[in-house]
């Protein structure tokens, strides 16, 4: 099972942010607009059309979600 994951060193905190705007199932969230984007794993479908919206290379394919490397939503 793949998901995207917003590498938090990566991520350049765009306004706006390109993946949670083009992301088809809506599974991209950012409670604050200053605070960095994540991705919600049981709304992602593991598409990963989001790494082409991504100006920082920031969307990295994950296996196994819950490896404790950031902030999960699974
Ligand atoms: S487009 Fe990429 S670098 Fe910019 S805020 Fe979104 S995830 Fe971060
Ligand atoms: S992999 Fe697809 S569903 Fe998941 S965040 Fe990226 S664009 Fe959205």
């Amino acid at each position: 099972m793949t998901r995207a994951l917003i590498r938090p060193e990566k991520c350049g905190e765009c306004q706006p942010c390109e993946v949670q705007r083009q992301c088809a199932m809506k599974a991209v969230f950012r409670e604050d607009p200053n605070e960095q984007p994540w991705v919600d794993f049981y709304r992602c479908s593991g598409c990963l059309k989001c790494k082409a919206f991504c100006p920082n290379d920031a969307i990295e394919a994950i296996r196994h979600p819950c490896d404790g490397r950031a902030r999960m939503g699974w």
